[in-house]
Formats: structure tokens, C-alpha cells, sequence
């Protein structure tokens, strides 16, 4: 266990990490029409549930936490989608390794 966390904090320092499924019932009460819009995209891709992703604090009520939704392609590019779990601000992080289609290999 100790050292799986160490090695996840490698590949993100500075934040800290969760699994996509705790993500997700974090904002399970969250009632957002941006992000339905998101999660109706084309190209929306949700997290899974053993996805190890960042939780990131919230810059816009300083209290609640972002935690990954998915991620969606526009221009070009994939974006990691986060929501806050407390005010429900949708922020977009660029990823810029990600393979540009069906990275998930199951
Ligand atoms: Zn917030």
C-alpha cells in the first residue's frame, strides 16, 4: 500500500490523489447543467472507477475540492474535466500526452 501511494505521488506531485469512483460519488449530489452538457459531448469520456486522479482545491470558493469527471477532446487536444465537489465550478485541464483515442486498454 505504501509504496503504490509513493509511486502515484511521483507521477503527481504536489496534489493529491484519489480513485476515480470517489470522485465520483463526491459529486453525485452535484446538480450542474454545464456539466451534463460535458458529459453529453461527443467526445466525453467518463474516469472509471480504479483511475488513480488528482483532486485539485478549488480556486473560486477556496473550499470544496475538483475532482476529476472525465475527460473530453476539443481542438485538438484532450482535457481532463474537473468539477468541484462544493460550488459545482467546472474547470478544463489540458493533458497533452494523452493518446488521441481509446486510451483505455481493457
Ligand atoms: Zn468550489
Amino acid at each position: 500500500m505504501i509504496e503504490h501511494e509513493q509511486n502515484a505521488e511521483q507521477q503527481h506531485p504536489g496534489g493529491d490523489l484519489e480513485r476515480g469512483g470517489e470522485a465520483l460519488a463526491a459529486l453525485a449530489h452535484l446538480k450542474s447543467r454545464s456539466l451534463e452538457a460535458l458529459r453529453g459531448r461527443a467526445t466525453f469520456q467518463p474516469i472509471h472507477d480504479q483511475d488513480i486522479v488528482p483532486v485539485l482545491p478549488c480556486e473560486s470558493c477556496h473550499d470544496g475540492g475538483l475532482r476529476a469527471v472525465g475527460r473530453v477532446r476539443g481542438r485538438g487536444r484532450w482535457q481532463r474535466v474537473h468539477a468541484c465537489d462544493t460550488c459545482g465550478m467546472l474547470h478544463l485541464f489540458d493533458l497533452p500526452n494523452a493518446p488521441p483515442a481509446n486510451p483505455l486498454h481493457e
